[in-house]
């Protein structure tokens, strides 16, 4: 990935130097620039206004002290934060990330991709993400709890429903978004909606759970329909067997592809008669277990410790577990088994070199910032009903979920024909993306 257009490589250098301990985030704006170099040699108007220089800075990152007291009544201190990243679309949004990697770089990288996905969408949803360095595995409720209570105390004061709308990501579930809801709304004395992936019964909408799972199928099909085909009959392994993951399971289920394979941070199950879904949403959803315990409940399926999924033959990939998961030796193993298709559910699962290689092997390729997007997507039909006290039936938001996923895959195929980057759709992606954001900081003024 180089960057050849003198403004942008000058600048890159400059963000290089600026953020030198931050290789997620720098992976994730070096993406980006790549593409937009064919809009920075057809816009001056925006390097005059100092968009790509003021876009790849937050507006605001906050990193903060959460302290709480575990069941062996030891005081434990963890480290929080919240990027709000650009606000020139909407308040910002974006998930917060529970997890023991989560640092400055990883959140930053994610709410710069959410800058991008948000104005896929076609919503107003500005971009922001935020998490803290916290392992909920192994933990009790109870600690879950107190956890969430001390990091929404801080958090209380920067958050808002037009301001800052959080929602889940990794470690993040239901259960989080309650205790966080709870103590937003104990502190705040209100009942808003200042989060979205709640619980039905205050304020959550239908498909919400289901939604990034769902479009990622809906893209997917709108991918494979534009080479005359579908999911119908194929193959599909998928990474991860988190809330992403279980969801594009049962819809690529539905739509007739036979999933065949899921992992989590320890390992993979690979069932070659498809993966019951009901067992997974038990083990996982139900237990909180380990993916290994599958083959407890389905003896022919195997089990398989380690991170060697992407050797599994499938006509499809859909990496939904985290970032940098799917190297260029797993994309070489994937071409040479013959796989047609990879969308991305996570957040830049695929490194750049394996990104380089689908697209050498004319392998269709979907970016997560496009691909992904139906989570925050649903999130922001979430805000809507919610500020019209209203509740939407399944049917209503998953034919919308469908609509925007139709319109995230036609525009970003249209930026990219008109940016003569053919069928191309990471820089479609990110053209599409950007200059929407680019056009209302420009009206916005200098800030
Ligand atoms: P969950 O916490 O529900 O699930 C995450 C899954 O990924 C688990 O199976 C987990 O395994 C696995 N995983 C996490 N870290 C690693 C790792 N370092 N190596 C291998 N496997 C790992 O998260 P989600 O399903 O919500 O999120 C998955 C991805 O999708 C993330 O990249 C997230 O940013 C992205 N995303 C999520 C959206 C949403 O609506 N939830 C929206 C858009 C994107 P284990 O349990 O062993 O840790």
């Amino acid at each position: 990935m180089t960057i050849q257009h003198p403004y942008l490589q000058n600048l890159f250098a400059d963000i290089q130097k600026r953020n030198a301990n931050e290789p997620e985030f720098l992976q994730a704006v070096a993406e980006v620039f790549s593409s937009l170099e064919v809009v920075a040699y057809k816009r001056p108007d925006l390097l005059e206004a100092g968009i790509f220089d003021r876009i790849v800075e937050p507006e605001r990152m906050i990193s903060f002290r959460v302290a709480w007291v575990d069941d062996a009544n030891t005081v434990r201190v963890n480290r929080g934060y919240r990027v709000q990243f650009n606000s020139a679309l909407g308040p910002y949004k974006g998930g917060i990330r529970f997890h023991p990697s989560v640092n400055a770089s990883i959140i930053k990288f994610l709410g710069f991709e959410q800058i991008f996905k948000n104005s896929l969408t076609g919503l107003l949803l500005g971009g922001g993400k935020g998490g803290a360095d916290f392992d909920p595995k192994g933990k009790s409720d109870g600690e879950v709890m107190r956890f969430c209570q001390a990091f929404m105390t801080e958090l209380a004061r920067h958050i808002g429903a037009h301001t800052d709308v959080p929602a889940g990501d990794i470690g993040v579930g239901a259960r989080e978004i309650g205790f966080l809801f709870g103590q937003y709304k104990r502190l705040q004395n209100e009942f808003t909606g200042v989060l979205t992936g709640k619980g039905l019964t205050y304020g959550g909408s239908l498909v919400r759970k289901e939604a990034t799972g769902y479009g990622l199928c809906y893209f997917v099909q709108e991918m494979l329909a534009s080479k005359g085909t579908s999911l119908a009959g194929k193959r599909v392994v998928i990474s991860g067997s988190g809330n992403v993951a279980i969801y594009a399971a049962e819809k690529a289920t539905a739509l007739g592809a036979c999933v065949i394979a899921l992992s989590d941070s320890s390992g993979y199950i690979v069932d070659p008669k498809g993966v019951n879904l009901a067992v997974i949403k038990e083990i996982k959803e139900v237990r909180r277990g380990r993916i290994s315990e599958y083959t407890q409940y389905v003896p022919h399926a195997e089990y398989h410790p380690g991170f060697g999924i992407w050797n599994v033959p499938c006509d499809v990939a859909l990496p939904c577990a985290t970032q940098n998961e799917l190297h260029g030796e797993d994309a070489a193993v994937l071409v040479k088994n013959g796989c047609i298709a990879v969308a991305e559910g996570a957040n830049m699962p695929c490194t750049p070199e394996a990104v380089d290689i689908f697209h050498e092997n004319g392998i269709l390729f979907a970016p997560g910032k496009a691909s992904n997007a139906g989570g925050v997507a649903t999130s922001g039909l979430e805000m809507a009903q919610n500020a019209s006290f209203l509740s939407w039936s399944f049917e209503e938001v998953d034919c919308r979920l469908q609509q925007i996923m139709k319109n995230i895959y036609k525009n970003c195929r249209k930026a990219a024909e008109d940016y003569g980057c053919g069928d191309n759709l990471v820089a479609g992606a990110n053209i599409a993306g950007f200059l929407k954001v680019a056009e209302a900081m420009l009206a916005q003024g200098v800030f």
